[in-house]
């Protein structure tokens, strides 16, 4: 699958939407991306998976670690494709990430780390000082969407299937809503 094909079983599964959506944040946005419309078919979320493993073949991957939740079902996908082990991190107090369930990393295990979708990056940092606390050997992050249209970095090999920029703007500050356009509802409108 190239990123053309990507980006189109995400628009044709509804993960991918365009209208005028409030995001989490508060902030208003122009694309939504629904992780789990993708996550929830077993087939398509396998396929999108193997080609992200395929990014880091060379990269001789021991452990594939996600956060929750949506990172569970990834990290499980990926993990299988290499035949390692997948642990997922959770969150911890203070905008941390902890590890539960007795997973931990030995030291110099070469980890990849994988979610869904790139916006600002904080659970991926999170996930990052986790694992380096570990002394672990993080060889790459892997998103399916990167929706900051390539502005977040990291100092890992970073490679996302698809890119978007996605616009947001303070409720204010907000076009779509000078305009008198509805807030939409997820899954309302195609991208
Ligand atoms: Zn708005």
């Amino acid at each position: 699958m190239n990123q053309q094909e990507i980006l189109n079983s995400f628009k044709d599964s509804n993960a991918l939407l365009n209208g005028h959506f409030k995001l989490t944040s508060g902030k208003h946005s122009d694309i939504y991306y629904e992780k789990f419309m993708i996550l929830k078919q077993p087939r398509l979320c396998e396929k999108v998976c193997v080609e992200m493993a395929r990014q880091f073949e060379d990269q001789n991957v021991e452990l594939v670690v996600g956060p929750t939740t949506g990172g569970i079902i990834i990290a499980y996908e990926v993990a299988k494709y290499f035949d390692v082990d997948s642990i997922y991190a959770e969150a911890g107090d203070g905008g941390s990430r902890i590890f539960k369930r007795g997973f931990f990393i030995e030291p110099g295990t070469r980890v990849l780390i994988v979610d869904d979708v790139l916006t600002t990056g904080r659970s991926i940092f999170e996930v990052i000082d986790l694992v380096n606390s570990y002394k672990a050997n993080i060889v790459g992050i892997g998103e399916f969407l990167d929706r900051s249209g390539g502005k977040v970095k990291f100092d890992y090999p970073f490679k996302a299937l698809a890119t978007v920029e996605a616009n947001a703007w303070e409720p204010n500050d907000c076009p779509l809503c000078q305009k008198d356009i509805p807030i939409t509802q997820r899954g309302s409108r195609k991208f």
